[in-house]
């Protein structure tokens, strides 16, 4: 089943508010069997909603909007709609009552402009909703063709959409419904878009009629497969075949599935290994230890971290000795193993993380560019570091890093 969503708000193309309920929407119909063909979003003006239904119509025969189903001026979806299609506008008694009731119960009158609520297109079915004032509208044109009006509060929409519109999706799609649009998402960090296509790259055509879909971040690329309307056994199969492959041609890269977190990975791998971890950080001012203590459970390994901001508290706790600080620099490799080996002594500790860069937007020269970071991972005896060069503003790079830092430890443990 296809169908098109349109979200309307002027706020939501101003930017002011965030579209959540366009993405809601995407994960629950896909769930539910129902592919989002396109997706439109309008500002509050009844000649742009009335195209977009209009036109969504035309393509799909089903459309879900959300917003403009307010008392106010700007609220203007359902007059809109009862319009193209023809319909008069009724004055529904129970909704009305439902309205003052509510009214009531918070001990107020309804104002008057609330009536406006209760009207409905004529032979609409009404979506009540407990959560707030307006209801959900089902309504058809003679054609079999289908609008559905939702309100824009999310908490609303998202109930009317659980309790009422996905129920009657699934039954109209009849034998179908047993279909389903599946993903899953191989996490992976370390590795480039581009680099990361060329390993994966081929899976692709074999995998179909799979999808794949790159999505990167700060935290990496995750790579999304997805099968679409397939029989739910069949879909889950051929995603955990899929899943398979990818994750062995992403080699070392990929360290989990859909939302793995690279902290707690790394946190459940030092834990199977018994080992404990110390942090030092410069750049990323603590964003690792934050990583790792934001996982429950954290305080069976995780002893510490220090955060060596400037140079004299990598010499004073770390034991960073001063000679390489002048002799290389703050973000060299001699002075990131040093923090490494440093932060063991401090923390008796087997394993250690540590970063130093330049996180911007000043600070860079030549030869150490803006974006610069040493990282290393130490385990036992054996340390291993890595420069990277991160693209980004001062924020990203310092997530990018807190990353890095926490994937080197976990390669380094699981490859030594
Ligand atoms: P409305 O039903 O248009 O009166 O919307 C009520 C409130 O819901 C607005 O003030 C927004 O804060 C919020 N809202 C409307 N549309 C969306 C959307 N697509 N995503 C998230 N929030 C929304
Ligand atoms: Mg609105």
């Amino acid at each position: 089943m296809k169908l098109e969503v349109l979200t309307i708000g002027t706020e939501l193309l101003l930017g002011h508010t965030v579209d959540t309920n366009a993405a809601e929407l995407g994960r629950a119909l896909a769930a539910a069997g129902a592919e989002i063909v396109r997706r439109t979003t309008v500002p509050d003006r009844p000649d742009v909603i009335r195209a977009a239904v209009a036109e969504a119509l035309d393509r799909t025969g089903f459309v879900i909007t959300t917003g403009g189903l307010g008392p106010t001026r700007d609220d203007m979806t359902k007059t809109v709609v009862a319009e193209l299609l023809d319909k008069r506008l009724v004055l529904d008694e129970r909704l009305l009552a439902a309205v003052v009731e509510r009214f009531q119960r918070m001990g107020r009158p309804m104002p008057a402009i609330n009536r406006t609520q209760a009207q409905v297109p004529e032979g609409a079915v009404v979506l009540p909703n407990p959560r707030g004032t307006a209801p959900g509208l089902w309504v058809e044109d003679g054609r079999g063709r289908v609008v559905v009006l939702l309100p824009g509060v999310p908490r609303e929409m998202r109930g009317l959409l659980v309790e009422h519109v996905l129920p009657r999706l699934v039954e109209r799609q009849g034998p179908d419904a047993r279909r389903v649009v599946q993903s899953r998402t191989v996490r992976t960090t370390g590795v480039s878009e581009s680099a990361l296509a060329e390993r994966v790259g081929d899976i692709e055509a074999e995998i179909a009629p799979l999808t794949l879909a790159y999505l990167p971040s700060v935290e990496g690329v995750d790579l999304r497969v997805t099968a679409w309307a397939l029989e739910p056994a069949e879909a889950e199969q051929r995603i955990a075949a899929a899943v398979e492959r990818l994750r062995i041609a992403a080699d070392g890269h990929a360290y989990g599935t859909d939302n793995a977190d690279l902290a707690a990975v790394v946190l459940e791998t030092l834990r199977r290994g018994r080992h404990r971890l110390g942090v030092a950080e410069s750049c990323t001012g603590g964003m690792i230890a934050e990583r790792i203590t934001a996982i429950p459970g954290a305080s069976d390994t995780f002893i510490g971290g220090v955060v060596a901001y400037a140079d004299v508290i990598k010499t004073a706790a770390l034991k960073v000795p001063l000679e390489t600080l002048e002799a290389h620099g703050a973000v060299s490799e001699e002075t990131v193993r040093a923090m490494a080996d440093g932060a063991q002594r401090l923390f008796s500790v087997d394993c250690t993380i540590a970063v130093t860069g330049i996180a911007g937007p000043g600070g860079g020269t030549p030869e150490k560019p803006v974006g610069t970071v040493w990282l290393a991972a130490r385990v036992h005896t054996t340390t291993r570091a890595v420069k990277r060069v991160f693209p980004g503003d001062r924020d990203e790079i310092r997530r990018r890093a807190a990353q890095a830092g926490l994937d080197l430890l976990r390669r380094l443990v699981v490859e030594p």
